[in-house]
């Protein structure tokens, strides 16, 4: 049976240090500020938001909230955008994606300015973390890290293996597990013989969007499987992309839903929030 990596007492472990570092940059009169823009009224987003905002609290980072109408025009977020750019005491400014089919996503994200970007969107700092520079790594990918890291799974030289290429997940992952010297294999809904890729896996990451898709017959004995997806299955509870049941009777380590790669993603916010900080102020 399989250790079950504990992402929520790890994504803590996380927000005590931010906490702590937090703590330091108040003694210097300088308090981390993260602004969060809600448009429209989409309820699973507003959970998201409402997360956020309960993280910046225990982690003694103020947050400003911004939640605007479902009608507000692209122009209106850009100009409030703008505004936040140029506030010398926000230093991060997150959008909750998705939003409303009226505004251009890319143009939004393209607004914010690299060094506020805290959710590591920005094609510039996507391109940093491609050439292993990156201050502020997209929160989730740089949260399996952190989750293999801190469970004591080395990364150098395992066949690691990504399933999904998404902007946001499956790319940043495969080029972080790279930066830590792993041999990546990118996965996709293209990939011929999948299944073949995944048992030749040391370390499986699912990102997907499929309800339990990857099952444990897919799966070396004793690899390491961080699973990403966050959905709805058939009984209608939260469910990953893999199959935990099966899975865990063959690997070495496995991230269970809820309560593994995702409390980690904000707690990834929160230490770019205090990194953007500290750079922001010569830290
Ligand atoms: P996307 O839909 O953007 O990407 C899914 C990827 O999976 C695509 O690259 C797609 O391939 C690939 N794919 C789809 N079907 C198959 C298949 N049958 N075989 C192989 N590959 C396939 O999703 P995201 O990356 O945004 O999210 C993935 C999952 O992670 C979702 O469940 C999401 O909810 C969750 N998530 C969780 C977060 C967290 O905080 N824990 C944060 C973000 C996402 P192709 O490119 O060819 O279409």
């Amino acid at each position: 049976m399989a250790n079950i990596i504990d992402g929520k007492k790890i994504s803590f472990e996380i927000k005590d240090e931010v906490k702590l570092q937090a703590t330091e940059l108040e003694k210097k009169g300088i308090q981390p500020c993260l602004a969060v823009i809600l448009v429209g009224n989409d309820p699973a987003s507003a959970v998201y938001v409402r997360n956020k905002k309960k993280a910046c609290e225990y982690c003694n980072i103020k947050s400003l909230s911004y939640e605007l109408e479902e009608s507000t025009t692209e122009e209106e977020l850009l100009e409030l955008i703008d505004k936040l750019n140029n506030d010398k005491n926000c230093n991060g400014i997150l959008v909750q994606l998705p939003l409303p089919s009226h505004i251009d996503e890319n143009k939004v994200l393209l607004k914010i300015l690299p060094e506020k970007d805290v959710d590591g969107f920005h094609p510039y700092n996507v391109g940093l973390l491609s050439i292993g520079k990156a201050v502020l790594k997209s929160c989730t990918p740089a949260g399996c890290i952190e989750l293999l890291k801190r469970s004591g799974v080395e990364i150098e030289g395992k066949n690691c293996v990504v399933v999904g290429r998404s902007n946001i997940v499956g790319k940043p992952v495969g080029m972080l597990l790279t930066a830590e010297n792993g041999t990546v294999t990118t996965c996709h809904s293209r990939t011929k013989n999948m299944v073949d890729f995944c048992r030749n896996a040391d370390i499986l990451v699912a990102a997907i969007g499929k309800p339990k898709y990857i099952t444990g017959d897919m799966i070396k004995e004793g690899a390491v499987v961080i699973d990403v997806g966050i959905n709805r299955g058939e009984d209608g509870k939260l469910c990953g992309d893999v199959d935990f049941e099966s899975a865990e009777k063959k690997a070495s380590f496995i991230t269970p839903v809820p309560g593994g790669v995702g409390p980690m993603t904000i707690a990834m916010l929160m230490k770019n929030c205090v990194a953007a900080c500290k750079s922001q102020n010569g830290l």
